[in-house]
């Protein structure tokens, strides 16, 4: 029989993940469709960390304020039984939980959703892309892997800004010596580079009828194990048979 489960880790992807809905694209469908379409028109030709960056400045310039994006990032959609699922789960203490935020979206837009869902002291550690209002209310994001700086070695597809994957071996070398299990929470094609890195005692919890499905399904290559999710009450559940 395999030894019991003592420590496990929940890596959680932010948005359409443990949010349901992406931060980058609601802040300008609520406040300038405009802004939207033209991030449709130049995502291909701009990193969309930067994309975002130069959008923020757009709206700051035509007097988008800090309370408009806090107020819409507190309504966006975020089901509540997400909530339960990871506050029952922290609660639990047989296994242990820790949890990590490893997402390609910004301190600012998660940090306030999250204050927002009284879920602000959730996550050992926040990994993304550093941001912060500067004193004329315009929010300052930037990549988090610096343009001008040496670059991530990552062969597997992640954006210039970030690798998600490095970023899982860096967390789990902060914090040896480990965890027993790994569950790994995520939609996007950028989730798939950290999941190669998973063991067969770990497991991928994968939204479906997104990118990291479709890549699973098409470069397979997982050690882990894989669940699939289309609802946040369906998180609840599996979470549930986790302790
Ligand atoms: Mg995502
Ligand atoms: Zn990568």
């Amino acid at each position: 029989m395999a030894s019991p489960i003592k420590t496990q880790l929940v890596v959680f992807d932010f948005d359409w993940s443990m949010a349901d809905q992406d931060t980058d694209r609601w802040i300008f469908e609520v406040l300038a469709p405009d802004i939207r379409r033209k991030m449709k028109t130049l995502k291909d030709s701009v990193q969309w960390t930067d994309l975002i960056a130069q959008s923020l400045q757009e709206l700051h310039a035509r007097g988008g304020t800090r309370e408009q994006i806090e107020h819409t990032l507190r309504i966006m959609p975020f089901h509540p039984a997400m909530v339960r699922g990871v506050t029952n789960l922290k609660e639990a203490s047989n296994p242990s939980t820790t949890f990590f935020c490893l997402s390609n979206a910004n301190a600012v837009f998660i940090s306030t959703i999250l204050e927002s869902k009284g879920l602000q002291n959730l996550f050992e550690e926040i990994v993304t892309n550093p941001a912060e209002f500067d004193p004329s209310g315009l929010l300052k994001l930037r990549r988090r892997v610096d343009p001008n700086g040496p670059q991530h070695s990552c062969t597997v597809g992640c954006s210039p800004n970030m690798c998600k994957g490095e970023e899982l071996t860096a967390f789990l070398e902060r914090h040896k010596p480990g965890y027993d299990r790994i569950i790994y929470v995520g939609d996007g094609s950028n989730d798939f580079c950290p999941i190669l890195r998973l063991r067969s005692q770990d497991m991928v919890l994968c939204r479906r009828f997104r990118g990291l499905e479709r890549r699973i399904s098409q470069e397979g290559g997982l050690q882990c194990q894989v669940k699939y999710w289309a609802g946040a009450w369906e998180v609840e559940e599996i979470f549930g048979q986790l302790v």
